[in-house]
């Protein structure tokens, strides 16, 4: 945080916290709703209004980005690695995918196209993920 020159206020604190512990286990994507869920769950006095106020800070500096999910829910996830995402058209489960696999179809996508394509988060990319692909099979 330092490093964006950002005041280390103790809901930015709090908020990352929760982001970086969820990206942890594999949830690399939270709504503003939930990452306010969590923040209620260790008694951090912090409203709604004030987590939707600091994740767009931290998108404003680039310590986090977000994804639409769909046109009213954003999700916010942490942007410390350049990253596309997936996300499951049945549950809404959200997988990142690492920016490098995809440069060479983004490259190819480029010259085809002519448009310059940015490699921080610019594609999502949609489908079943893997828990969703194996009920869809029975
Ligand atoms: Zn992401
Ligand atoms: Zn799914």
């Amino acid at each position: 945080m330092r490093e964006h020159d950002l005041r280390c206020t103790a809901p930015r604190l709090a908020v990352l916290s929760v982001l970086v512990e969820a990206d942890a286990r594999g949830e690399h994507h939270l709504t503003a709703a939930r990452i306010h869920e969590r923040l209620v769950e260790r008694r951090r006095d912090v409203d709604l209004t004030t987590v939707y106020r600091t994740v767009s800070t931290l998108v404003g500096v680039g310590v986090v980005h977000a994804l639409a999910v769909d046109e009213n829910v954003s999700t916010y996830g942490l942007a410390a690695q350049p990253h596309h995402h997936a996300v499951c058209t049945r549950c809404g489960a959200i997988i990142e995918v690492p920016a490098e696999q995809l440069s060479a179809a983004l490259s190819q996508a480029s010259q085809g196209t002519g448009f310059l394509l940015s490699d921080r988060a610019g594609l999502t990319l949609h489908g079943l993920c893997p828990g969703c692909r194996a009920t869809a099979a029975d």
